[in-house]
């Protein structure tokens, strides 16, 4: 079965190679490039992230390392429209929040930087009650699950920057965006 993001864009698309190598063939590599799990990302000869990773983060890391091209990153001025009700943050607070204004029937937005939030670099979680056992990304995983069963319309690798309370309209500005607007209900 191929589940490698790696190999799956090599397969797709012409820029991409995949090599794989079996670690106790070539220690001196692994020790060399200072792997000490899988899946790892070098670039460059560097070590760029090791351990799971959602593609979005992995798409920022990329960016960050590589850079962007000016002309595809054109689309940051966009408005992404209006709604009644802002969720700033995508952990468990901000995706209750999302969730249960959802539920009253008002038209929600969750924008969060990292979706998921701290529970993303938890390992094991043994104090949420009724739940024995669970890992940070299963949690997370279980929180999207939850939000996507209402109509939450979700915006992740956001972050805000600003937001100004007006009288009658609500201002938030940020990266990627740089203007949301909101109307008064
Ligand atoms: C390593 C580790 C282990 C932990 N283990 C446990 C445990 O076993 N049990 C336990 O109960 N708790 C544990 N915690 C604590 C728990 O994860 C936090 O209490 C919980 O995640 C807080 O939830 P939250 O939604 O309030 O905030 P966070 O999880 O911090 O989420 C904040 C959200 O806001 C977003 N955000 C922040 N600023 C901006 C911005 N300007 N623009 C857009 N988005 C923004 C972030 O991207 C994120 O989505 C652990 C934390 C860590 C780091």
């Amino acid at each position: 079965m191929l589940y490698r993001p790696s190999i799956r864009w090599a397969l797709v698309h012409p820029d991409f190679e995949h090599e794989m190598i079996d670690g106790s063939f070539v220690p001196q590599q692994i020790e060399s490039l200072g792997i000490q799990g899988v899946p790892s990302i070098i670039a460059d000869s560097k070590l760029l992230h090791s351990g799971r990773i959602s593609f979005l983060d992995l798409i920022v890391k990329l960016e960050a390392f590589f850079g962007t091209i000016a002309a595809n990153t054109s689309s940051a001025n966009i408005d992404l429209g209006a709604f009644e009700v802002v969720v700033i943050g995508g952990g468990p607070a901000g995706t209750s929040a999302a969730i249960y204004s959802a539920r009253k029937g008002l038209k929600t937005a969750l924008l969060a930087e990292r979706f998921g939030g701290q529970v993303q670099d938890t390992k094991g979680i043994e104090n949420l009650i009724s739940i024995p056992y669970t890992e940070g990304p299963e949690l997370a995983a279980h929180l999207r699950e939850h939000l996507t069963a209402y109509p939450v319309t979700l915006f992740e690798q956001r972050r805000v920057a600003k937001v100004d309370i007006k009288l009658d309209t609500n201002e938030l500005a940020g990266k990627p965006i740089s203007k949301w607007l909101k109307n008064p209900p």
